[in-house]
C-alpha cells in the first residue's frame, strides 16, 4: 500500500484522524450478519447514519464514563500481557478495502508453549451485571456459553482480514466480579464461523453481505430498513420468548398473553433512535403504562 510522505504527521495536523478512524468505512465493531431470517448483530441503519455524518443524540456523562471505564479495564489486560511477556502488539489497525470495513484489533499475544500458530488475536469486551455475564462468563439459563453476535462479527472480520493469525479469542472481562472467560473463534474453510467448537451457523459471507448492503445505501443516500425495534409487538414477543431470550417470569406472562414491555437493545443504546423514529414517541420517553398502552394497539 502506498504511504504518503507525511503519513506520520497526519495525526498531529488533524485531530479528526488521531485515531485513524474513517467515516467512509464501516466500523468492524458495528458489524452484523445479513441472514435469510433478517439481520443479526449490528443495525445497518445505525451505521448508515454514522457514515452519513448524521448528528448523534447527546449522551449522558454517566454513559460516557461507562465507556471510559470499559477502555480502562481493557488497558489493564494489555498491561498484564506485557508483564507476562506474551505481548506482541495492541490497537492494530486492519482494513478491508473490498467491503469497506476498518477496525482495530485490541491485542495480539504470543503463546510461548505453542509448537505452531503461536500468535493469538484478542478482542476484549468489558462487561458488568448479570445480563451481560449470562452466556459470556457464566452459563445462560440453558447451560450454554456463547459470545454476543456483534462481537462474533467483529472478531470474525479481523480473523478474515489477518488470515495469517489462525487463533482468535473473544475475551470477556467482568468489571464487578473481575471474572474473565475466553471464547475461541475459528473460520472454517467454507466461511462458517465456529466458536469454542460449536458451529454458529453464521458466516463471513453474511458479514460481507451486511457490509455491502450498508455501502449500497450510503452511496444512494437511502436509509436501510430498520433492522430492530424499540418495542416488540405480540408476534415479536412470542418469537423472542421461543428463542429463550427472557427469564421465566416474562416468558410465562407472554405465554399467558399478558403484555410485556420489551424491545431490541440495539435501539435502546442507539445514538440515532430519535432520527430513526422521528415523529413517534419512543418507549424510553414514555412511562411504562404508556408503553403498555401502545403495545395494546
Ligand atoms: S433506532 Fe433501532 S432500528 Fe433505528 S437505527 Fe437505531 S438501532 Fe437501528
Amino acid at each position: 500500500m502506498w504511504l504518503p510522505e507525511n503519513y506520520f504527521d497526519l495525526p498531529l495536523l488533524n485531530p479528526e484522524i488521531q485515531s485513524m478512524r474513517r467515516i467512509d468505512y464501516i466500523y468492524a465493531s458495528n458489524l452484523g450478519f445479513l441472514t435469510e431470517d433478517g439481520v443479526k448483530g449490528g443495525c445497518r441503519r445505525c451505521e448508515f447514519y454514522r457514515m452519513r455524518n448524521t448528528e448523534k443524540q447527546p449522551r449522558s456523562v454517566e454513559s460516557l464514563r461507562v465507556g471510559r471505564y470499559g477502555e480502562a479495564v481493557a488497558e489493564v489486560e494489555v498491561d498484564l500481557a506485557k508483564k507476562a511477556r506474551i505481548y506482541v502488539d495492541d490497537e492494530v489497525s486492519v482494513i478491508d478495502h473490498k467491503h469497506r470495513i476498518s477496525g482495530r484489533v485490541d491485542l495480539i499475544i504470543i503463546d510461548p508453549a505453542a509448537s505452531s500458530d503461536p500468535y493469538i488475536g484478542i478482542e476484549h469486551k468489558s462487561i458488568w451485571g448479570y445480563h451481560s455475564i449470562k452466556g459470556t462468563i457464566v452459563p445462560d439459563a440453558r447451560g450454554r456459553f456463547m459470545p454476543k453476535i456483534k462481537h462474533i462479527a467483529q472478531t470474525a472480520c479481523y480473523a478474515n482480514i489477518l488470515s495469517g493469525i489462525k487463533r482468535w479469542w473473544i475475551r470477556y472481562l467482568c468489571r464487578d466480579v473481575a471474572k474473565t472467560r475466553k471464547h475461541e473463534l475459528v473460520i472454517l474453510d467454507n466461511g462458517r464461523i465456529s466458536v469454542s467448537g460449536v458451529d454458529t451457523g453464521l458466516s463471513i459471507q453474511q458479514i460481507h453481505a451486511w457490509a455491502d448492503s450498508v455501502i449500497a445505501h450510503v452511496r444512494t443516500n437511502t436509509p436501510p430498513p430498520r433492522d430492530f425495534t424499540p418495542l416488540y409487538n405480540k408476534q415479536q414477543l412470542k418469537a423472542a420468548a421461543n428463542r429463550g431470550e427472557f427469564g421465566k417470569t416474562d416468558a410465562n406472562r407472554i405465554s399467558r398473553n399478558n403484555k410485556v414491555y420489551k424491545g431490541d437493545f440495539q435501539c435502546k443504546y442507539c445514538d440515532y433512535s430519535h432520527t430513526c423514529w422521528a415523529g413517534e414517541t419512543l418507549p424510553y420517553d414514555m412511562n411504562i403504562q404508556q408503553a403498555l398502552e401502545k403495545l395494546r394497539k
